[in-house]
């Protein structure tokens, strides 16, 4: 069963495969994901994971939300395998909502502890199309008393393909809310660089084929280079993907600001565990015992 959603995916996602033999099977198959998903977000099966994003000392200071489905017969579903067909499916929306209000409420609950760990959060397109995200999300940040400059949306370049003219006024006006944004799997897309002026971007994430490349690729480090000289002029913040090698982290390590994320300081882990090892290892900063308390 499996396979067939494998093939279909390699064979390029949501484009149409003409007679493919195992089109009938597939089409069976993705319409029972389909429904499993769409019950699965009403019963609570899917899960908030979070992944550290780290500093050159490797102290933790923000992570990313990433989504999982616990299925009941399958086990731990990976976001590949279900999140191509939610956006198609239009149940992005919903699974979007979900983790918002999953991160936003972990925000609110950090801040009434006087804590704060900005949490960042991957938005589909479709999902930020939707006329009233704004206004939801505004909502949702009053509800669970989360401060908006915790919260980082995270973009890939294709978001500003179509409609750019609408795309920046949502941004600005979010902006304005103080929600930060993020360009995911920065220099993967095909857009031109100018949006980075028009947008009110706070980060670019270096993407991990870069990353992992440019220890042995010349070219790759130039690009890598060149992406932490872009974001150091526009006084971007910069967070490096995948980082899996004490090797990959010395092209970061000495970049002034610079975090990383990848296997070589944490793997994606259910959220109440990273926040609870962050909480043990961190100091509140109004704490008796904290390093820069007068
Ligand atoms: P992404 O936003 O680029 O997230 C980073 C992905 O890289 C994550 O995969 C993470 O587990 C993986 N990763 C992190 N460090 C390493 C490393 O050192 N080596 C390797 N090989 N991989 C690393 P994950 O969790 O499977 O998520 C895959 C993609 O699914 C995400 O890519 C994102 O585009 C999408 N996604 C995940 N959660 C959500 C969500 O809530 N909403 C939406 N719209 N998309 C989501
Ligand atoms: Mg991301
Ligand atoms: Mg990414
Ligand atoms: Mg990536």
């Amino acid at each position: 069963a499996d396979t067939a959603l494998h093939q279909a995916q390699e064979a390029g996602g949501n484009q149409t495969v003409f007679f493919d033999p195992h089109m009938g099977q597939w089409a069976a198959e993705r319409f029972a994901l389909e429904q499993d998903l769409r019950h699965g977000i009403e019963q609570g099966e899917l899960r908030l994971y979070l992944q550290p994003q780290v500093d050159a000392q490797g102290r933790t200071v923000s992570a990313e939300a990433l989504v999982r489905w616990q299925h009941p017969q399958r086990g731990l579903l990976s976001p590949a395998l279900f999140i191509p067909l939610a956006e198609e499916s239009g149940l992005i929306e919903p699974l979007g909502r979900w983790m918002l209000e999953q991160v936003c409420g972990w925000l609110g609950r950090l801040q009434a502890q006087g804590r704060r760990l900005p949490l960042s959060v991957n938005i589909s397109p479709r999902q930020f199309q939707q006329s009233d995200f704004g206004e939801r999300l505004q909502e949702l940040l009053q509800r669970s008393q989360a401060q908006a400059g915790d919260l980082m949306l995270e973009f890939t370049e294709s978001v500003v393909l179509h409609d750019v003219e609408r795309v920046i006024e949502r941004m600005a006006a979010l902006a304005r809310l103080g929600l930060r944004f993020s360009i995911d799997d920065f220099g993967t897309g095909y857009s031109s660089l100018s949006y980075l002026k028009n947008l009110p971007i706070h980060e670019l994430k270096i993407d991990r084929s870069f990353v992992q490349d440019a220890p042995h690729s010349p070219s790759d480090a130039a690009l890598v280079a060149a992406m932490l000289a872009v974001a150091s002029l526009m006084k971007l913040q910069v967070v490096a993907e995948g980082v899996e090698t004490e090797e990959q982290s010395l092209l970061f390590r000495h970049h002034p600001g610079a975090l990383m994320q990848g296997y070589l300081f944490g793997r994606p882990e259910p959220a109440e565990e990273l926040i609870r090892r962050w909480l043990a290892q961190t100091v509140a900063p109004d704490a008796p015992d904290a390093p820069d308390a007068a």
